[in-house]
């Protein structure tokens, strides 16, 4: 680790890295990074280079986990073993299950959590670098990630920490200054510019600490600016889907459904290839269970192929099986409900 500078702000006002005192450092965004995860963004400020994928909303197993009546959001904040100087043990450490769950937190007002009960919601978020800030770095990917999952929320969340060195307020702290600062207040924020997020580590006085809320919600308004970029350059490239200048007639879901439905894996498209075996199969138990006589006449060369799928009936034949059903079968049915 390196020694403490002497002075982290010069004359000039610049600190270490050049920086203004309410500057942050460089950002930039790339989401739909991972083909098998529903949303994901990789996102490199300053020197941290970090990495959120979000699967769901999925079914949650074990059962007992599920919520009634809301989705569960399960938020992992990983650092990689080769992320920092020192080697990090792999594996949750007391820091890393903190972070998680300050992190969920800071989700939970904005994600529209009731519409899918009983589902969880995955979010992981990968340091891969580290450099002062990484637990704002991965809530700004993680962010963009559930947008990119179309994952329904009031609006982005955006995160950022106000530190103090040498007496003065400082956005966005880099290594040195959070090592050796006087303060570190890693904040996240809704759009709206309510606090979802805020923890403390040193010493500031209640004015100081004032100051540092609308320093941040300055930055914070700043890294929206990008996360939001980010997520328009995505839908501009989808040059098949014209975009009104009207936003009256922007079908803003149908935009996020094409999307989803292009980015859909070979595996997702796999799975639904064997729900619909699998439900041939039922529709096929049901048929031999309730006119068993049909089995005799089966063709012998399609039950020998072993495929499910070569044994539905055509589109004609189950027209006229349900043809059928509605001459002879409705009328008793309709009978035994009126002597029921
Ligand atoms: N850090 C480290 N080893 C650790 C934890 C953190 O070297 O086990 C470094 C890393 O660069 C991190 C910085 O210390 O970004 C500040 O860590 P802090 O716990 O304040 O969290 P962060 O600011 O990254 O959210």
């Amino acid at each position: 680790m390196s020694d403490k500078p002497e002075k982290f702000i010069d004359e000039n006002g610049l600190r270490l890295d050049g920086r203004r005192i309410d500057e942050i450092r460089p950002m930039k965004m790339e989401i739909g990074v991972l083909s098998r995860a529903d949303g994901s963004c990789y996102l490199e400020w300053g020197k941290n280079k970090v990495l959120a994928a979000v699967y769901g909303p999925r079914e949650l197993h074990p059962r007992r986990l599920q919520k009634a009546d809301s989705v569960l959001i399960r938020y992992r904040y990983n650092m990689a073993a080769f992320s920092v100087e020192d080697r990090i043990r792999p594996g949750p450490s007391r820091r890393s299950i903190e972070i998680s769950k300050v992190s969920r937190e800071a989700f939970e007002p904005v994600v529209l959590t009731h519409l899918y009960p009983g589902a969880v919601i995955d979010v992981f978020a990968e340091v891969l670098q580290a450099d002062a800030g990484t637990r704002t770095a991965a809530i700004n990917a993680a962010s963009v990630a559930l947008a990119d999952a179309g994952i329904p929320m009031k609006g982005l969340v955006s995160a950022c920490a106000v530190g103090k060195v040498d007496g003065q307020l400082v956005l966005d702290l880099n290594k040195p200054e959070d090592n050796y600062g006087d303060a570190d207040i890693p904040m996240a924020m809704t759009s709206d510019g309510e606090i979802s997020l805020i923890q403390m580590d040193g010493d500031v006085t209640q004015e100081e600490f004032k100051q540092a809320i609308e320093m941040c919600k300055e930055g914070c308004r700043q890294i929206l600016e990008i996360q939001k970029e980010t997520l328009r350059n995505k839908f501009t490239k989808l040059d098949d889907v014209e975009i009104s200048d009207d936003e009256e007639d922007v079908d803003v879901s149908a935009l996020v459904e094409s999307t989803l439905d292009s980015s859909e894996d070979e595996d997702d498209m796999e799975a639904s290839a064997e729900q619909e075996e699998d439900e041939t199969g039922i529709v096929e138990d049901e048929e031999s269970e309730s006119a068993p006589e049909d089995d005799e006449e089966e063709d012998p060369d399609s039950a020998e192929s072993g495929s499910d799928l070569e044994d539905v009936e055509p589109v004609e034949d189950l027209e006229e099986s349900f043809t059928d059903v509605d001459e002879e079968d409705v009328p008793e049915d309709e009978d035994d409900v009126e002597n029921a």
